[in-house]
């Protein structure tokens, strides 16, 4: 039986624990699990047998949090990790190898442009950083040694909405998987694999979690990309040596990735998301489509609010007629545009300072996706050791702040923002 979005939120992955009963998934605070006999141990680590050995790789508390992303993404399998900042590399580690590349979106969050312009190199891996919209520059920019495109589904900080139908259709012509953080959107309003995605990448950190506790990430498989059609992809469809030549995907068919991504990814890289973790993730996505609803309805309210005070230049939410993003709603995100946008304020560098320093309910983080209200002033914080050029490029120049819009009564976050804004322009 296919179950709605708001069921499956609270009970995909789990059922009651097979050894107590309990209701609520336990928190399995353990490294290891005892083998029924030698035989066993052997199946297990020939990957013959599925089954716990070692947290390391696999938890019963994360392996639910795992089914449960993974189901509501309409995933085959998911892998959680760390961080999201794991969750991406993670997803690139099988695909890559010394001289491939990626073709990503400049539209990112800052991190990942920083993880993929700067850190990758070290492996030998490289990014090419694209205009998303300008199709043909995708096209263009996609050459032998490409081994995945990479987007966000509403991307930082603007909330932009990336058109996945038209980017998904030139990486299948391609034959490369396309990656897509889903971070910001969440499953709730966006179902990147509807829309051609291979692998769905996650912050769970951000909403998921949604009250700003606990790092997370998550790698969901859509299990539809034939890793074998091509010689592009030897981790997948070539013999591991470390299993005795097996083939993950000759072998696991569509769960290749998710196997891979845990028998290799996480024994040798060990970028392991903790019990505690996928525990507190778990709490967060049972209330996920409430809190996405509010999310979304608030931050239209006060964008529009925004978008008509004389001391905002301009709002890019793209849930505004405004927008030119708006007409993807419907199609992309139809239950809604986010929580997260930027706005320019007319008094440039000094006026962001004040507002941000005067604001009550907002908090001044470098966070996103939480209950609370959140702003940040980038270009004197993440966003600092850029260029203005780059700064400008990135969406973050001098008079941007961006904002992250709570669940909390809307009235009480514009009389907020009124306050701040007054004494930003004073
Ligand atoms: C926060 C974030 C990340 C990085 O996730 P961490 O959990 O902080 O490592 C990646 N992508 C997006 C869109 C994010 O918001």
């Amino acid at each position: 039986m296919a179950y709605g979005f708001d069921t499956l939120q609270i009970h995909a992955g789990a059922v009651p624990d097979p050894a107590t009963g309990a209701r609520q998934t336990p928190i399995y605070q353990t490294t290891a699990y005892v083998f029924r006999d030698a035989d066993h141990a052997a199946a297990l680590f020939n990957l013959q047998e599925v089954g716990y050995i070692y947290s390391r790789l696999t938890n019963p508390t994360v392996a639910v949090l795992a089914e449960r992303i993974a189901t509501l993404e309409g995933g085959q399998g998911a892998v959680c990790c760390s961080s999201g900042h794991a969750a991406q590399l993670m997803a690139l580690f099988p695909l890559m190898a010394p001289g491939r590349n990626i073709v990503a979106s400049s539209r990112l969050y800052g991190g990942t442009i920083t993880q993929f312009s700067q850190t990758i190199k070290r492996f030998g891996w490289s990014a090419k950083f694209v205009d998303f919209d300008d199709l043909d520059a995708v096209k263009a920019a996609i050459d032998d040694d490409t081994r995945a495109v990479f987007c966000e589904s509403i991307a930082n900080p603007g909330g932009y909405i990336t058109d996945l139908d038209a980017i998904s259709a030139i990486s299948d012509a391609a034959g490369i998987p396309l990656i897509v953080d889903n971070t910001s959107a969440t499953p709730y309003l966006c179902n990147p694999i509807e829309h051609g995605a291979t692998l769905v990448v996650h912050s769970t950190t951000k909403y998921l979690t949604g009250n700003g506790t606990v790092m997370g990430g998550c790698v969901v498989d859509s299990g539809k990309f034939d890793w074998s059609a091509s010689d592009k992809f030897p981790s997948l469809s070539e013999p591991e040596p470390a299993y005795h030549g097996l083939k993950f995907h000759e072998t696991f068919g569509a769960l290749a990735f998710t196997f891979h991504g845990i028998a290799i990814g996480l024994r040798d890289l060990g970028m392991t998301m903790n019990p505690q973790a996928a525990h507190y993730t778990l709490m967060g996505i049972e209330t996920l489509s409430l809190r996405m609803e509010r999310h979304v309805q608030n931050a239209e309210k006060i964008a529009g609010w925004l978008e008509g005070h004389d001391a905002v230049d301009y709002v890019t939410y793209a849930g505004l007629k405004s927008s030119p993003y708006y007409d993807r709603i419907e199609r992309i995100c139809p239950k809604g545009a986010g929580g997260l946008f930027t706005i320019a304020l007319k008094g440039g560098y000094d006026a962001c300072i004040k507002f941000v320093d005067n604001l009550e309910i907002f908090s001044h983080v470098a966070n996103l996706g939480d209950t609370r209200s959140l702003v940040i002033h980038s270009a004197s914080t993440t966003h600092r050791q850029l260029t203005a050029e780059q700064q400008e490029a990135a969406g973050a120049g001098p008079s941007v702040v961006r904002i992250s819009i709570g669940i909390e009564d809307p009235k009480d976050l514009i009389a907020d923002l009124e306050q701040a804004l007054a004494k930003a322009g004073a």
